[in-house]
């Protein structure tokens, strides 16, 4: 994952990224599996979330041409 990141809350450009796998549930759904990319900010521990689902689909958009097989959570 590549994004650009300054910090909200103290402008730090300095961060950790970690995966995480929660379990989804919506109404009327089976259980999925998410993969969410959590980063936190290492100078104030400040964390955001972000879908991999999402920033992944972003990412292969940005390769043109291209197509990725779909990865499988
Ligand atoms: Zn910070």
């Amino acid at each position: 994952m590549n994004l650009d990141y300054k910090c909200l809350k103290c402008g730090s450009d300095r961060y950790i990224v970690k995966t995480a796998v929660i379990p989804e549930k919506s109404p009327g759904l089976k259980i999925e599996i998410g993969t969410y990319y959590v980063k936190t900010c290492v100078e104030c521990g400040y964390t955001e979330f972000y879908s991999a689902k999402i920033v992944d689909k972003e990412f292969a958009k940005n390769k043109k041409g291209k197509r990725y097989a779909k990865a499988t959570p």
